[in-house]
């Protein structure tokens, strides 16, 4: 068997994939628009929806968007996050965390196992620290070391 490369046992904090700092989220009392708004102007492909106290509550991203067309619900953009995030048809059940403590290796297998975009990196408050996505990933392991740089940031 391939030894793992060491790297892999490093902690997410201590390598710094992911964003940490500015991250866009929204309240769960704002409303859709709100939300698309800040789609639009932050360029982001997620939110963390957070109540008063900076918790992550939900994840909203812009795939719910296509959904909440599909639901033909796009004539209700007052609807709050909340009932916007308790209305969605499918599957997801609360939101995918990690911790800064938490490995680069489990993070990854986290994301593979859920077959989600990303992970939002919260404290032990579960206050948002930042966003560990795949575009991340996908920087950090493959395009940086083949010297490709940065990624466009890609809409989802
Ligand atoms: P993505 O849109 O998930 O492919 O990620 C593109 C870049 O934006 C990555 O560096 C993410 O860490 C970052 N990112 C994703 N969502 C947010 C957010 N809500 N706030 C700040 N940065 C974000």
């Amino acid at each position: 068997m391939i030894p793992k490369p060491r790297f892999l046992q490093r902690r997410i904090n201590e390598v710094a994939i992911g964003t940490f700092r500015e991250i866009a989220t929204v309240q769960e009392s704002a409303s859709v628009y709100d939300a698309l708004t800040m789609f639009v102007e932050r360029r982001v492909s997620a939110l963390p929806v957070v109540d008063d106290k900076g918790k992550v509550v939900a994840l909203y991203s812009r795939f719910d968007v296509i959904n909440l067309a599909a639901q033909k619900n796009y004539n209700n953009l007052n609807m709050t996050m909340r009932e916007a995030v308790s209305s969605r048809a499918c599957c997801m059940e609360g939101v995918l965390k990690c911790y800064p403590h938490e490995t680069l290796e489990t993070v990854i297998d986290r994301i593979a196992k859920a077959e989600v975009h990303r992970l939002v990196l919260v404290d032990r408050d579960d206050v948002v620290r930042g966003i560990v996505s795949l575009s991340d990933l996908l920087q950090a392991l493959v395009l940086t070391p083949a010297g490709i740089d940065a990624l466009e940031n890609t809409s989802e």
